[in-house]
């Protein structure tokens, strides 16, 4: 199944590498053919070029629209070499076997990443190339294909360890990865367009990353498993700049962006801190300083906060990174850090610092989906928002100012944690975070529960969730939960409204003297 290549096409956008492949090639005595910019490269560095219009009989034309597009260079890739019928056509009209397409493609990732204008990036969807590496790569039985400069090495070796020729097994794996890259590429123009044309229902619509990074394992040791990005270059982890600490797991990964989309999503007035563990945070403050908001972040939960996830909203500086660095935690995730700060984290050896440059737009509309059996799930990401001025007060006390405020942080928290969620906040910090309950009951008393140890920790003389606001995701089915709250020291709840029984979920809050808001919309998140 060895293929030796005697000629090679090779057209490419990103020149990187190119010279020093495209001369190895020329000393193995492969005949190389090239489009006009490349050409140009290859020849300037003294090698010797065939022009592909020189090969179709055709100028390049139409802005580069049509330069490949052409029986004899289709016929060239598509040939079966074993095949009588497509022997005789070859001789009948004088077509080449090309052996190696190297082609790589248009910018257009790129392109859209910088704003350009419409019509820019129309002009960069390539036609051409696709349809080169489709055609190469479907002939992989006699054809080698390389998409991507990192390719470049590889075939070096494959070449060199083969005198000159290719193994079917290096061309199959080569066509699997050149698929991937046009279903990215045409994914990446189709989502373009949808965004173009302001289309915001998910339908017929595709989906596709690229590979950045294979992982250690997946959420367990036994599970293989890998990062792809999707081209967005949305500021997080996928983007981040790592500074120190040996590489991100799968759950690293996962949870550093629940915490990073979270503390993005929190007014941006004060310094904020959030502490994730297993994709809930377990602590979410804000304070004067960012040190302080970490402090009072860090109080909420404790026992859970170690080995924790931490993501700020501010540049992490050094008195901070001093207070991080008492206990383990496994990740930092902030816009910046200033030197002082690491440097005390580099004493930290499995301490991973990433910055990102920049917060997320919280209010940035995109689809979210997630895996199920046969399929996806797609919808478009939660950013819904309220303010003051949605919430609907149902009981006869009204809230007060303060409770009003720490409401609204209480119910951004809960639109960030795995339902059921139910969140205590005082004074712009959370002291009891239920999640993930199969009833909103459990998750009130989880909360609460986790506020009494708490309170032991710290030597208190009663649960931090005295004098405190909750927050439910979702509204209560029956009184029993908000009962659990008021129990708990609360004084106040937000939630959506929407229940059956709401007036009787009312009257339980007016009983108990509660101030109650609706918002009229619901956060799950699962
Ligand atoms: P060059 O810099 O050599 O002029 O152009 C290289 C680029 O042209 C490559 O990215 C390749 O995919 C693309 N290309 C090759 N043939 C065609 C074609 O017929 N039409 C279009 N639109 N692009 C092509």
């Amino acid at each position: 199944d060895l293929v030796p290549i005697g000629r090679a096409l090779i057209s490419v956008s990103d020149k990187g590498g190119l010279i020093e492949f495209a001369r190895a090639l020329a000393a193995q005595g492969v005949e190389l053919i090239s489009t006009g910019g490349t050409s140009i490269a290859l020849r300037a560095a003294g090698l010797k070029v065939r022009d592909v219009s020189d090969v179709t009989g055709f100028p390049e034309m139409m802005d580069g629209r049509v330069k490949t597009l052409h029986p004899m260079v289709h016929g060239g890739l598509l040939a079966l070499r074993d095949d009588d019928e497509h022997l005789v056509a070859m001789a009948a009209h004088g077509i080449e076997p090309i052996d190696l397409l190297v082609v790589n493609l248009y910018p257009f990732e790129a392109t859209v990443a910088k704003g350009a204008s419409y019509d820019d990036c129309i002009e960069n969807i390539d036609i051409g190339g696709p349809a080169m590496i489709r055609a190469a790569s479907k002939n992989h039985k006699f054809v080698t294909v390389v998409t991507d400069p990192e390719d470049y090495t590889a075939l070096l070796a494959e070449m060199s360890a083969n005198d000159g020729a290719t193994s079917l097994k290096f061309r199959t794996r080569q066509a699997q990865i050149a698929y991937a890259r046009t279903a990215a590429y045409d994914t990446a123009v189709s989502t373009w367009m949808a965004g173009a044309i302001a289309e915001e229902a998910p339908r017929r619509r595709s989906f596709s990353g690229t590979l950045a990074q294979t992982l250690r394992y997946g959420e367990n040791p036994h599970q293989s498993a890998a990062f792809y990005t999707d081209g967005t270059n949305r500021p997080g982890v996928a983007t981040a700049k790592q500074w120190q600490g040996k590489e991100l797991s799968y759950n690293n990964i996962n949870d550093t962006d629940a915490a990073f989309e979270l503390v993005a999503d929190l007014d941006r007035a004060n310094p904020a801190c959030v502490i994730v563990k297993h994709a809930n945070p377990c602590g979410v403050a804000v304070g004067e300083t960012l040190a302080q908001a970490y402090e009072r972040a860090f109080d909420c939960d404790r026992t859970s906060a170690f080995g924790g996830i931490i993501a700020l909203n501010q540049t992490l500086d050094g008195e901070t990174a001093a207070k991080i660095a008492e206990i383990f935690t496994e990740v930092v995730i902030a816009p910046d850090a200033t030197d002082e700060a690491k440097a005390i984290f580099a004493a930290k050896k499995n301490l991973r610092l990433l910055t990102t440059g920049a917060l997320p737009d919280a209010t940035e509309k995109a689809l979210a989906w997630r895996q199920v059996s046969g399929g996806f799930l797609v919808q478009d990401r939660d950013v819904g928002q309220i303010s003051l001025a949605d919430l609907k007060v149902v009981t006869k006390r009204a809230p007060s100012e303060a409770e009003l405020a720490d409401m609204l942080f209480a119910w951004k928290v809960a639109k960030h944690v795995k339902s059921n969620a139910i969140i205590y906040v005082k004074d712009g910090a959370t002291v009891g975070v239920g999640a993930g309950q199969m009833s909103r009951l459990d998750s009130t008393r989880v909360a609460a529960r986790k506020s009494q140890d708490m309170a032991e920790v710290l030597g208190l003389p009663q649960p931090t969730t005295v004098g405190s606001v909750v927050a439910s995701d979702a509204f209560f089915p029956f009184a029993d939960g908000l009962l659990a709250a008021a129990q708990a020291g609360a004084t106040a709840i937000i939630q959506p409204g929407g229940s059956m029984r709401d007036a009787e979920v009312i009257a339980a809050a007016d009983e108990a003297g509660l101030a109650m808001v609706f918002t009229g919309m619901r956060h799950f998140r699962h």
